[in-house]
């Protein structure tokens, strides 16, 4: 598991007079195993910022780290691979031909780990998400809440530092996501990993954070837990 540093993180995107900055100096120290949910009206860079940690998108100035046991690393300059993340999206883009027992080995075979120590990983995961019984359905034989539990399991099975989750119960129905809103607690209760969760919605910020982040045209206005939040006037 890992803390966080983020340090005057800024984001430019285009160049010259048609650069723009959308974060703008970020600072933010998060703890290992800490729940952070980052909220803010769209377009105020939530996304990006999750991107720059996850080392999809270039940071333009400033550093990102982690932090561990064996000691801390600027990640600024790694590709995705190399930063133990996982990152669960809206669109949870599952291998439509493949099972949901393959498509959550898929990146450990890639990784070249043997099959015992996949087939270890992968049911641990089912048990915890609860789709032991639907390892050989396929993505279309299954429902939305379902795809996205297999989302999360190929996330888990990664056994990443940190989890990153970039609005993943949007597709949601209302019932859907009140049910994996409940599923990711209880994830994270029983696994501890250190998460960063980007929503527009107040009451999935409210039920999951115990930090919220709240940024504004790419700066972050309060950080706080969501009760010294919502008290601020
Ligand atoms: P949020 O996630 O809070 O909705 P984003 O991080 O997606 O916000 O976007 C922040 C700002 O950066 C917006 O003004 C958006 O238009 C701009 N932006 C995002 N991605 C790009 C890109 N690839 N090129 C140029 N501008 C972008
Ligand atoms: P490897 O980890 O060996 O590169 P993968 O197929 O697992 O092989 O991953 C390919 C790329 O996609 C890597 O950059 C990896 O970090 C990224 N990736 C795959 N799955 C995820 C995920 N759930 N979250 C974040 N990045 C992912």
């Amino acid at each position: 598991m890992a803390a966080l540093s983020l340090r005057g993180v800024v984001k430019r995107y285009g160049h010259g007079k048609f650069a723009q900055q959308v974060v703008h100096g970020v600072d933010a120290e998060i703890a290992d195993g800490e729940f952070i949910v980052i909220v803010g009206p769209s377009g105020c860079g939530k996304s990006t910022l999750l991107r720059m940690v996850a080392g999809l998108e270039e940071i333009s100035a400033g550093q990102i780290a982690f932090r561990n046991a064996s000691g801390e690393r600027i990640v600024n300059n790694l590709e995705p691979a190399e930063r133990d993340i996982a990152m669960v999206f809206q669109n949870y883009a599952l291998y439509p031909h493949m099972s949901v027992f393959d498509n959550m080995a898929y990146g450990l075979k890639i990784a070249g780990l043997d099959k015992a120590e996949i087939r270890r990983r992968v049911d641990k995961a089912a048990a915890i998400l609860e789709l032991g019984t639907l390892l050989e359905r396929r993505p279309r034989q299954l429902s939305g809440g379902q795809r996205q539990r297999v989302a999360m399991g190929r996330a888990i099975v990664r056994q990443p530092q940190v989890f990153l989750f970039d609005e993943p119960l949007s597709n949601l129905d209302a019932k859907l996501r009140a049910q994996t809103r409940l599923e990711i607690r209880r994830l994270h209760a029983e696994l501890g990993i250190t998460s960063l969760f980007v929503t527009h919605d107040q009451v999935e910020a409210m039920t999951l954070a115990q930090r919220m982040v709240v940024m504004n045209a790419g700066r972050i206005e309060q950080i706080g837990t969501p009760e010294a939040v919502y008290a601020e006037p």
